[in-house]
């Protein structure tokens, strides 16, 4: 299988808690290498600009302030299959509905307040991480 790249945030919610050791636990013991990694906060164009998919939903404006409530840890991620196996170790968008042992359903508070973002496409991953990183910044 290729070796790809995915694009994480470890969100307000879980750095709030002091869970980024955890949950960074949890994606090293999934076979992913955190190759690179920074806390930073954003403020409300940065996750407008990340989240302008979303724009026509309902939650948007809730999102937006939740995502700019505290820091979050923006991470690039490597390994076989990275997107798609960051995805399993994510668990479901709401935690009610995630599998057991998932990142999601062991820390994630609520379907807005769920602990963690990856990247949905291989095609997505590569734009996300150019948002947020430039070359130099990742190490594999
Ligand atoms: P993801 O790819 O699993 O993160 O899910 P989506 O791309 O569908 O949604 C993006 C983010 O918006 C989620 O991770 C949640 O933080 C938030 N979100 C999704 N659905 C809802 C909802 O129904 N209500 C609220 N308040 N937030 C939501």
């Amino acid at each position: 299988m290729a070796i790809e790249r995915t694009f994480s945030i470890i969100k307000p919610d879980a750095t709030r808690r002091n869970l980024t050791g955890g949950i960074n636990a949890k994606i090293e013991a999934a076979g992913l290498r955190i190759v690179a990694q920074k806390r930073v906060k954003w403020g409300q164009e940065q996750a407008e600009a990340f989240y302008g998919v979303h724009r026509e939903r309902p939650f948007f404006k809730d999102l937006v302030t939740f995502m700019t409530s505290g820091p979050i840890i923006v991470q690039v991620l490597e390994g076989d299959n990275a997107v798609a196996k960051y995805r399993e170790v994510m668990g479901a968008t709401n935690p009610a509905n995630a599998a057991p042992g998932t990142i999601r359903k062991e820390f994630a508070e609520s379907i807005e307040a769920n602990s963690v973002h990856g990247s949905d496409s291989a095609d997505n991953a590569k734009i996300e991480i150019s948002q947020n990183f430039s070359a130099f910044e990742i190490v594999g």
